[in-house]
């Protein structure tokens, strides 16, 4: 079904199957195997001569549907869905790559995806370059002869610096690598990669895509070929997403297009107004004009997303005094959920960093994250202004 329908109808009704009880909402199979007709028919679905549920590690009814709606919702010809936005990173690089290759990185990436590639698939001798988010000069200057992948998160976290990803993926395709963008921030409802170049693309489908901060899921989607690597690796290592997982998401996508233009237009809102505050440096978010790639952002997004990220005069003292004093936002590193989060990245998810680094990555002491909610936006403001001097 998935050229003749648009998004908001793909989201609701793309990889539905009904079962022989004809169910309207989609069916949970708790069930970690299932039963052949004949030992004939078992050794033509091992062999991948009939299609059909095995084994749960590698095939569930329901996760298949979660599958098949998030690919309709990219335009991908397949999708593999994982147990969290980290394993389907992991499974990208055990699926496609190999020790003595390269990866060019921007540096504006999730903390943990940095640990995994510098620690440890640099322990299996996958050798990974940072460079600039925003600047594709340097992505070209860091390629090697055996540079197999770049990887990008747009727009980036907590900066929201918006990476040019048709760019990224001419240069990646010249030296024969692979483009793979990490769309946790903006979901397939505000933008597709693969249809601005990409070759792979990954979620954690714990932010937006389940939406309302339930459960741990991922996925990394692009074509056939690609993606059988990345099958295999979870066939064979098994970290699978849970049946009962992948019902939640699947459920939560019916929902996303909808959220994330309430997100948006919250987080649009917040950021004139944070605009317009005294005791505020400068405020980061993509559907602002006065965002450094405003234009960028539009062109490649429906909007500019749900996060805002905004730097107090009054440094470490001031974030902290804003923080405390809310009494309705939550203080938790978690976003993409219909509650409304407020973290400063300095002294939680960057704390590892040292101050020089943070420095370098613009990480400042006074810098405020917030993930904006579908709470009132009036609530939402009332409750800032509790901690702004
Ligand atoms: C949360 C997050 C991840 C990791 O996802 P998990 O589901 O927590 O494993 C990866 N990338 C980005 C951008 C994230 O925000």
């Amino acid at each position: 079904m998935n050229e003749q329908y648009d998004l908001d109808t793909l989201a609701v009704r793309a990889g539905s199957v009904r079962s022989q009880f004809n169910e309207h909402s989609e069916a949970l199979f708790l069930t970690s195997s299932f039963v052949f007709g004949s030992a004939a028919e078992a050794a033509a679905r091992f062999k991948g001569e009939q299609p059909g549920p095995i084994y749960a590690r590698f095939t569930n009814p329901t996760v298949s549907m979660m599958e098949e709606r998030l690919a309709a919702l990219e335009g991908a010809e397949r999708c593999v869905a994982f147990a969290s936005g980290m394993a389907a990173i992991l499974a990208t690089v055990m699926g496609l790559m190999k020790s003595g290759e390269h990866v060019v990185a921007s540096r504006s990436i999730f903390g943990s995806t940095v640990q995994l590639f510098s620690n440890i698939l640099g322990r299996f001798g996958i050798e990974t370059t940072y460079v600039s988010p925003t600047d594709p000069a340097e992505w070209q200057a860091a390629v090697k002869p055996n540079t197999k992948l770049f990887f990008v998160e747009s727009p980036s976290n907590p900066l929201t610096e918006v990476s040019d990803i048709r760019a990224l993926s001419r240069i990646a395709h010249d030296v024969g690598a692979w483009l793979a963008v990490d769309n946790c921030f903006c979901s397939p409802a505000l933008q597709n990669p693969l249809a601005l170049g990409a070759d792979i693309v990954i979620h954690s489908a714990t932010k937006y895509l389940d939406g309302q901060g339930r459960v741990l899921g991922g996925a990394v989607l692009g074509s056939q070929a690609l993606m059988e690597g990345v099958y295999t690796f979870l066939r064979t290592a098994g970290p699978t997403l849970s049946a009962f997982n992948a019902w939640v998401i699947l459920k939560g996508m019916e929902t996303l297009s909808i959220r994330m233009e309430a997100h948006s237009r919250n987080a649009l809102a917040l950021a004139q107004w944070l605009e317009a505050q005294p005791s505020i440096e400068r405020v980061l978010y993509p559907g602002l004009p006065s965002h450094p790639q405003h234009a960028l952002a539009m062109a490649q997004q429906k909007t500019g997303g749900g996060i805002v990220a905004f730097e107090l005069k009054g440094g470490k003292d001031a974030a902290w005094k804003l923080i405390d004093a809310t009494k309705m936002l939550s203080i938790t590193a978690n976003l993409g959920d219909t509650k409304t989060t407020i973290t400063h990245p300095a002294t939680t998810t960057h704390s590892r960093m040292t101050p020089e680094q943070r420095m370098a990555a613009g990480i400042s002491d006074g810098l405020v994250r917030i993930a904006v909610g579908l709470e009132s936006i009036a609530d939402i403001q009332a409750d800032l202004e509790r901690g702004l001097v």
